[in-house]
């Protein structure tokens, strides 16, 4: 039996996403082997790539003047990436810490110059986004984590800054509409909303391809990436083509523009039922609050406990929350079906009428 899965990440993928690449898993296209098997040098694998990067640059709206480039690594490893290939100028770096991520980007990149917290939340526990922000003149570039994914709090308006805006979008790539020009760079790994875990997406623009620090690292230089259009070193094959069927999806779904609408369908029934309920509820600040991640609590931990073993017995697994917030977490990815979300309310009917 498929279990309703709402991991924060690796996540869901679509059904149709996991029928195609078992369909094609043995003999890819008529080249007698699997993806996993082949070259990446190959003109199978080199369609992947490049097709994988267009649709990328497709459903995203990116505009002329960006790069795209497909690398490993993780979201985590280009919280080091960053400070390495753009503190090039004044050396300053402005960061709103927002959650555990922005926390972590935040102390990577200490170590490479001159950064200072322009805004946090951390004296409410994450629990919203701050808005009234101190940064600096002459910075290279002020970062943000767009949604966070422990404590389920988004941007739902951008910082106003003149400075070049990064931004973390892992865990809402592809959810809803985002203006690529607005920022300078975006990036996100991919196994929340996109593909198993081992591709990393990032998009700069071009003039922030640069030789970046002295001490950059060849790999951790994007230009490097950019060069050799993501070819470089022998790329993570596999969930780059998982990466391309699921663009294929989306963009046969609608696009970016219909799957926000299913997301703003499917958060706006949990936080209304989790809102109208006694039983549980949600800490967040409620302009703050993801599409994608719903963390709520019942009155007490014990019954906490109890929900998520409940709920997994039910098939709607993986919903303990983060070991930072306690309580749950409903990951609601672009993969979560609408049912999964109402199957979910139902359960947190009855489990409410039976412990009240
Ligand atoms: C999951 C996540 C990360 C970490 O991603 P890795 O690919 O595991 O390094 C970073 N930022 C956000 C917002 C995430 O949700």
């Amino acid at each position: 039996m498929r279990v309703y899965n709402f991991s924060a990440g690796p996540s869901m993928l679509p059904m149709e996403v996991l029928q195609e690449a078992q369909k094609d898993f043995l003999n890819y296209d008529g080249s007698g082997m699997s993806v996993c098997e082949m070259s990446h040098r190959s003109k199978y694998y080199e369609a992947i790539n490049n097709e994988c990067i267009a649709l990328l640059k497709e459903l995203m709206g990116v505009p002329e003047g960006y790069s795209v480039i497909l690398v490993q690594g993780g979201a985590s490893t280009q919280f080091e990436a960053i400070p390495l290939n753009l503190l090039t100028g004044s050396g300053k770096a402005d960061y709103v810490v927002t959650g555990n991520f922005a926390k972590k980007a935040y102390k990577e990149a200490i170590k490479y110059g001159d950064i200072a917290v322009a805004g946090s939340s951390e004296d409410k526990k994450f629990s919203y986004i701050p808005k009234n922000l101190t940064i600096r003149d002459d910075i290279d570039y002020l970062y943000i984590c767009q949604n966070n994914t422990i404590f389920g709090t988004r941007y739902t308006k951008l910082p106003e800054t003149k400075a070049n805006l990064v931004a973390d979008i892992s865990s809402n790539i592809l959810s809803e509409k985002m203006d690529v020009s607005k920022y300078s760079v975006l990036y996100a790994g991919a196994q929340k909303n996109l593909a198993p875990a081992g591709v990393t997406i990032v998009i700069m623009k071009d003039e922030l391809v640069t030789d970046g620090m002295k001490i950059c690292p060849t790999m951790l230089k994007w230009k490097t990436q950019v060069e050799n259009n993501s070819l470089y070193n022998t790329p993570p094959c596999f969930p780059i083509y998982m990466a391309m069927l699921t663009l294929r999806h989306l963009k046969k779904l609608g696009g970016v523009e219909e799957m926000q609408k299913i997301n703003e369908y499917k958060a706006g029934l949990l936080y209304d039922f989790i809102d109208n309920s006694s039983f549980f509820s949600n800490g967040v600040n409620k302009e703050d609050r993801s599409l994608m991640n719903v963390p709520f609590v019942t009155p007490n931990a014990d019954l906490d406990a109890q929900f998520v073993k409940e709920a997994s017995a039910n098939g709607l697994v993986s919903l303990k929350g983060h070991r930072l917030v306690g309580g749950m977490r409903a990951s609601i990815y672009n993969a979560m079906p609408v049912d999964g979300v109402k199957t979910l309310i139902d359960f947190m009917k009855k489990f409410e009428l039976a412990n009240k």
